[in-house]
């Protein structure tokens, strides 16, 4: 007997086609679900799926988005804790882990997310060995690293989502200050994603006008203005917010977004983002951080060769050193 389905329609090809533009997100934690809600809003995938370690949790938030089907144009999304599950992803976001506790630094998560990341890197690269892969799981610059390692990708395909989060708060501050739209702010926060990260005050501008020339003293101590205020604000955000929420997510979330559509539609813009700078600024060691990156479907194609002031370039080299000093020792 012809079921419904037979009866309603006459079939006239099998279709068999794979996802074009399928997208991995693993950890449904709370920076996760940012992430995936925004990638579905901005239609950026034609397959979603989800990995987690918590089952459950994973399952329930694979179903509420399913459930969400009617107001999306993202056919197909999935979940499994079975890795199969990312087969042939083109770019893979990485927010699993443990995250800081109130007043807990980044850097003091290290050796747990490695754990972590020894376990979730080789299943990436066994079902989609030519996927970008994002990582946001902190301490990002060094989790990049680990990343990279163990993936055995060019730096290239291995991209951190360092500063594109500390830039944006940054110039969502300038935006106060200024009665401007963020947009319309530039500045660039580049290093160490976190704590030793550093503000370009020599690029800082509004429609091409450096606002350094109008203000030698701009971030020093010697501004009555206290812009430097601003960049401290930045570095204090995410202790800010977890004190008061217990985590961050939508910042972060919506700014990974922005880096996923860069990639899915090869769009080449520039961000701030981690990468391997080896060899740049005399930093002599294999550290991931923060430059303006040309972003596009391959991944980071170009550094943006930044001119930076000797302070600030030596305050980079410290990131760099301060990085360097806890991978030396990790064991992966
Ligand atoms: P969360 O606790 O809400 O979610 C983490 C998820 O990871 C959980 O669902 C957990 O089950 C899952 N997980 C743990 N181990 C796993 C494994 N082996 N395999 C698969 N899944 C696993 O945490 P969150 O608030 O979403 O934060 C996630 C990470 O993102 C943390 O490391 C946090 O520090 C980091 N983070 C980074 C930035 C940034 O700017 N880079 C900003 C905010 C948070």
């Amino acid at each position: 007997m012809a079921v419904l389905k037979d009866r309603l329609f006459m079939n006239l090809l099998e279709e068999e086609q794979g996802p074009q533009n399928k997208i991995t997100v693993v950890g449904v934690g709370a920076v996760g679900m940012v992430c995936a809600i925004g990638i579905l809003m901005k239609d950026l995938a034609d397959e979603l799926a989800l990995v987690d370690a918590m089952e459950n949790k994973m399952k329930g938030e694979m179903l509420d988005l399913q459930h969400g089907s009617l107001f999306l144009k993202t056919p197909k999304i999935v979940s499994s804790k079975d890795y199969k599950v990312t087969e042939n992803s083109k770019l893979v976001i990485i927010t699993a882990g443990v995250r800081q506790q109130e007043g807990e630094s980044r850097l003091s998560l290290v050796e747990r997310n490695v754990n972590i990341f020894k376990v979730i890197i080789p299943n990436i690269v066994k079902y989609s060995p030519n996927c970008k892969l994002l990582i946001v799981s902190n301490p990002v610059d060094i989790l990049s690293y680990v990343a990279w390692k163990i993936s055995g990708f060019p730096p290239s395909r291995v991209i951190g989502s360092g500063c594109n989060l500390d830039s944006a708060r940054f110039r969502y501050l300038m935006g106060e200050m200024l009665g401007v739209h963020p947009l319309s702010c530039h500045g660039w926060v580049l290093g160490e994603h976190g704590d030793s990260s550093v503000p370009v005050w020599s690029g800082v501008n509004v429609a091409g006008v450096s606002l350094k020339t109008l203000n030698p003293e701009l971030g020093t101590d010697a501004d009555q203005e206290r812009w430097k205020e601003v960049h401290k604000q930045v570095v204090d955000s995410a202790y800010e917010v977890i004190k008061l929420k217990g985590y961050t997510s939508s910042a972060i979330g919506l700014s990974v977004v922005d880096l996923t559509e860069s990639i899915i539609k090869n769009l080449r813009r520039t961000h701030p983002i981690s990468t391997m700078i080896k060899g740049l600024y005399g930093i002599k060691d294999e550290v991931f951080l923060s430059v303006p990156c040309v972003l596009g479907g391959n991944g980071i194609s170009d550094v943006v060769k930044v001119t930076l002031p000797p302070e600030e370039e030596i305050r980079l080299k410290k990131s760099a050193d301060t990085l360097w000093a806890i991978q030396k020792d990790l064991q992966f």
